[in-house]
């Protein structure tokens, strides 16, 4: 219509989003789709890499075609591995070098004379000094955290819990320290901070002091004009009306890369030819025999537990595709320089177990997990053995497909509790990497009737919401509405 047609020209005039993710995969990927959702809507966004990423990074979903990119330096050295090892120094450096980098470019980016003056920004909210220097500047900022709302509420949580003495740890007691979650959440299911296992070093023996600063970043997410968070009121109705008293506004827009929009740019993702063979080994199974194995782009597990992990695989019977990452392994991590050595040794260590079938078991380094003719959407795919991560949750939550979680720090071990308990579309292995348990939840996944109808009952639920009408998809113009009344 006419005045729709109108809105929308006026919006285009008016708004130019300045997206800024925090710098690692599982932030950058959803970034981008809410970017990409924002410009469907007829915004203009500008999408803040750093330079490091936007030179190496080969890992990033597709841009949108009216994507604008900038990028600033985040003050660290080429070589730096920016990942498990180098984490701490990555958030001091974004927090110094990155931050002074990131206001001068803002201060530019408000002072161009022609309509192109950046009127809001989006930044992630593990960066609350990016909302507070685009606010002093006179830009609105608006957080957006890329986790779970389960796993948010719990780092909110954190000065209750440590007043009630509930630490992160691995037993079974039940956390009172969380609103909503009692009768469930138990100590184990809480975030835990550091990525295990790290060097010994300061700060990594008392998690005391980190659990506080992240449950500040959390709190400071209030300062900003609202809360954008990856997830539907469907899954996690619960988690945010306990949030929104905390923030002035939150807005559940999730599952964002199911928004049909974006699936069907997906499809237009052209191939690797890593990515053809990965179909075509998976082309080549039944419907539903296949284990999918994914731990994401930062965990690292020692090889006693990989060892002990692949033997359950192997005995559960199934052919599995794996994803290990060069610097998956503990000491390899450390080792960088030796990244191919390291893959080398990973795939001898699967094809150790597996009886060096390729039939059986294939390994890769990387896999197109959800875009395009991605490997949770293959039809040969029965289950997901996950780290939990929330960007993996939710995509295995739109395919339909059971889970079994093996988390490791963060959210990832709320998140594998509201699947295992809540959802019931998978299973938690938390804190056990044994033979045997890895053996009984991989059958258990595959098999039972009962996990695979939550799971795909889930999967049409998230499909409604995300579909013209539905919840997130009300709350996305509702958003888009708020990103135009301040922009104006
Ligand atoms: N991913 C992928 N291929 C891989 C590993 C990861 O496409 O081999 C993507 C995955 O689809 C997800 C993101 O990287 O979107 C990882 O985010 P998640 O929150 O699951 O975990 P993190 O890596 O942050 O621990």
């Amino acid at each position: 219509t006419t005045l729709a047609r109108r809105a929308r020209w006026l919006r285009e005039m008016a708004a130019h989003v300045l997206a800024f993710p925090w710098p690692l995969q599982g932030h950058i990927n959803p970034m981008l789709h809410l970017a990409s959702a924002l410009l469907d809507a007829g915004l203009r966004v500008t999408f803040l890499h750093t330079e490091h990423n936007l030179r190496r990074f080969t890992r990033v979903p597709p841009h949108h075609p009216r994507l604008r990119l900038a990028s600033i330096p985040d003050g660290l050295p080429d070589h730096h591995p920016r990942s498990v090892g180098g984490l701490m120094e990555l958030v001091e450096s974004m927090r110094t070098a990155g931050s002074a980098a990131y206001r001068a470019l803002l201060l530019r980016m408000m002072d161009s004379d022609d309509d192109d003056a950046v009127t809001c920004v989006i930044t992630d909210g593990v960066m609350p000094f990016a909302v507070s220097v685009a606010e002093e500047l006179g830009v609105p900022a608006l957080a957006f955290r890329t986790e779970s709302a389960c796993g948010f509420l719990a780092y909110l949580s954190v000065p209750r819990l440590l007043e009630l003495g509930e630490k992160p740890v691995p037993s079974d007691e039940l956390v009172r320290g969380v609103p909503g979650m009692e009768g469930f959440l138990r100590r184990r299911d809480l975030p835990r901070v550091v990525p295990l296992p790290l060097p010994p070093g300061p700060g990594n023996g008392d998690p005391v002091p980190v659990l506080l600063t992240i449950a500040d970043t959390a709190a400071r997410c209030g300062e900003s004009r609202a809360l954008i968070l990856n997830t539907a009121a469907s899954m996690e109705g619960p988690a945010l009306s306990r949030i929104a008293p905390h923030v002035r506004d939150v807005f559940a827009v999730g599952p964002l890369h199911a928004r049909p929009a974006a699936r069907h740019a997906a499809e237009h993702v052209s191939r690797s030819s890593d990515d053809m063979s990965l179909s075509a080994w998976l082309d080549g199974h039944e419907d539903r025999s296949v284990v999918y194995v994914n731990l994401g782009s930062l965990t690292i597990v020692s090889s006693e537990q990989l060892a002990e992990f692949l033997h359950g695989l192997v005995a559960a019977g199934y052919a599995f595709l794996a994803v290990f990452r060069q610097d998956m392994l503990h000491q390899m991590a450390a080792a960088a320089a030796s990244a191919s050595k390291a893959s080398v040794a990973l795939r001898e260590a699967v094809e150790a177990v597996a009886g060096a079938g390729s039939e059986r078991a294939l390994v890769v380094e990387w896999a197109l997990q959800r875009d395009a003719h991605h490997v949770l959407r293959h039809r040969a795919v029965g289950c997901f053995l996950t780290h939990g991560g929330w960007n993996s949750t939710l995509e295995a939550a739109v395919e339909g497909v059971p889970a079994v979680c093996w988390p490791f720090f963060a959210d990832q071990q709320t998140n594998s509790r509201f699947v295992g308990a809540v959802w019931r579309t998978g299973l938690d292995m938390k804190d056990v990497c044994q033979r045997a348990v890895v053996e009984r939840m991989v059958r258990e996944a595959m098999e039972s009737p009962e996990i695979r109808a939550s799971a795909q009952s889930m999967s049409r639920q998230l499909r409604l919401d995300v579909a013209h009408g539905g919840s997130s998809s009300s709350e996305l113009e509702r958003l888009v509405g708020l990103i135009t009344e301040l922009s104006l």
